[in-house]
């Protein structure tokens, strides 16, 4: 598996160095405000558990899991729920926790949803963001690492259900999945 890798780019102490900030950040924000955490499976769940363990407000675990149309989901709002979250997010702060924001399309639709469904707050953590390839703008509140535009793995994310349990982050190799295209 780890011949699959083209390089590591954050290795497990930089990325637990970097959680812990970002609960720093997140933990003077919110000001001890109670919040929903929202896991968006399954890229996100080592982030989000490490991250939350953090956090020093009253935390309500949520999990969900989505996936948008591309660009028609912005404008029509559309996104498939694959797996709902149990909370009312009514009059609550809700801070969704995702893995990495790529064309920027999902988080857009996602938070749509949430204010449809009349969350007081939305916020947006993400581990990684590629600034480059966004199709829509999107800025999330907190970020861990800006990465360029090289596929990656591990800490949660995968290529075709594959690296999420490596332990850092890392580029795949192009001929990985060029050859299985
Ligand atoms: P977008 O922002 O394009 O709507 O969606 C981002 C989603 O695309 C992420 O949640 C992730 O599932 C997937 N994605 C984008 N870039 C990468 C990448 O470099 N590696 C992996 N494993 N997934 C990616
Ligand atoms: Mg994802």
């Amino acid at each position: 598996m780890t011949n699959d890798i083209e390089c590591v780019l954050y290795d497990e102490a930089r990325i637990d160095r970097r959680v812990r900030e970002l609960a720093r950040e997140i933990n003077l924000c919110y000001g001890g405000r109670p919040i929903i955490a929202v896991f968006v499976l399954k890229g996100s769940a080592f982030f989000a558990s490490d991250l939350i363990r953090w956090l020093d407000m009253e935390v309500t675990m949520e999990f969900m899991s989505v996936s948008s149309y591309g660009m028609a989901s912005v404008s029509s709002g559309r996104l498939t729920v694959k797996k709902d979250i149990d909370s009312d997010v009514r009059g609550r702060d809700v801070l969704i926790i995702e893995d990495i924001i790529d064309t920027g399309v999902t988080l857009t639709t996602l938070k749509g949803l949430f204010a449809e469904r009349g969350a007081r707050d939305i916020k947006v953590v993400t581990m990684l963001s590629k600034p480059s390839r966004r199709l829509v703008p999107f800025e999330a509140d907190f970020t861990g690492f800006e990465v360029p535009d090289v596929f990656v793995v591990g800490y949660g994310l995968d290529y075709a259900d594959r690296y999420r349990n490596l332990p850092y982050i890392a580029a795949l190799k192009r001929s990985v999945y060029e050859n299985e295209k």
